[in-house]
């Protein structure tokens, strides 16, 4: 099922599957015992995981690290086949619109060096995390953003082409009969691509890429572009990505946050959890409107996700598998 129909047909409030990974159960307190955990589930490298079910994707990142392509190479790659895929109504050509039936995109990349570069309100250039990726290396900034962001593209060889298929089109003219002027939450609005590597060399890289919000207010940027917020990559300890209702993973700069709690000794797993915990327990959080989702990973190739609510799923290869995994989730009611 695709990921959107799929978050569409979901109950909020159903007890589902819950095949999370478990290592927050095998975290021991001695380092002794902490070493043996590690040891246990050491990984074998390549390793590429994904937010949602994008298994073609994985798959063409981990042919990128099985030729001895670098983790950068391989999420580029890896985001690359979704950003071309017409179908996916969430990243690249075919992404829906916003109000006003412009599809803008956000992107960016990170690398084991601690180097970024990121595009925001990008129109009309479909690799968006291509351009993020020229913007980190070729460029002494961080961030270009809408006309200066195509411009650059443009005189990098991005081709320029309408991104608003028919179906996206369709959708959206469907949108505008009821269309209100607050933005819709719903968690069948986004679904963000995030992808992170660890090369045959153990070092890590991400990259994030999306059309934001479907029906957003023009200029409306979400996290996915915003280094720390939908992405952060230390490669002495790990990296995360997000996906989910962007506005609420800037305000707790989530994937910062995961690193950091990693940092501290936690498990991709438990630094996931705790993230969450950050955002549903905020006084008068409204949660049960939105999703958020993290995917995490750390030096060691384990990993970790975690959402506010059911379906949320991430795609891992390592050792020869590349699987869909259901993610466990915080909203059980
Ligand atoms: N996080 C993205 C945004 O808010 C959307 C998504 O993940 O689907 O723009």
């Amino acid at each position: 099922m695709k990921r959107r129909n799929f978050i569409k047909n979901a109950s909020l409030t159903g007890v589902g599957l819950a095949v999370g990974n478990t290592l927050a159960s095998c975290v021991e307190n001695t380092s002794e015992e902490k070493k043996s955990v590690i040891a246990t589930n050491k990984a074998s490298l390549p390793l590429v995981i994904a937010t949602w079910h994008v298994i073609d994707a994985t798959a063409k990142a981990m042919e990128v690290l099985q030729a001895g392509g670098t983790a950068l190479d391989a999420v580029e790659q890896g985001c690359k086949v979704e950003e071309a895929n017409e179908k996916g109504q969430s990243v690249g050509k075919g992404g829906l619109p916003d109000r006003d039936g412009n599809v803008t995109l956000d992107a960016c990349v990170m690398d084991n060096h601690g180097n970024c570069g990121a595009v925001v309100y990008l129109k009309n250039i479909k690799h968006a995390v291509s351009v993020a990726r020229k913007v980190m290396e070729d460029t002494p900034h961080v961030m270009l953003a809408g006309d200066g962001a195509q411009k650059f593209a443009l005189e990098q060889g991005f081709e320029a082409e309408d991104l608003l298929t028919e179906a996206s089109k369709e959708a959206w003219e469907k949108w505008k009969v009821e269309a209100k002027y607050k933005p819709i939450i719903n968690i069948e609005n986004h679904d963000t691509i995030g992808m992170l590597a660890i090369d045959k060399n153990g070092d890590i890289s991400g990259a994030c890429t999306t059309s934001g919000l479907a029906y957003k207010m023009a200029g409306r940027v979400g996290d996915s572009p915003i280094i720390g917020s939908g992405l952060f990559v230390d490669n002495e300890i790990g990296a995360c990505v997000a996906t989910g209702l962007g506005e609420e993973v800037v305000k707790t700069v989530g994937s910062f946050l995961v690193v950091e709690l990693m940092r501290q000794g936690k498990s991709p797993q438990e630094a996931c959890e705790e993230a969450i915990s950050r955002i549903v327990n905020k006084p008068n959080s409204n949660y049960k409107d939105f999703q958020v989702g993290y995917i995490a990973v750390n030096k060691q190739g384990e990993t970790g996700h975690y959402s506010i609510h059911q379906y949320f799923s991430m795609t891992k290869f390592q050792d020869g598998i590349n699987e869909q995994i259901q993610s466990d989730y915080f909203n059980k009611e």
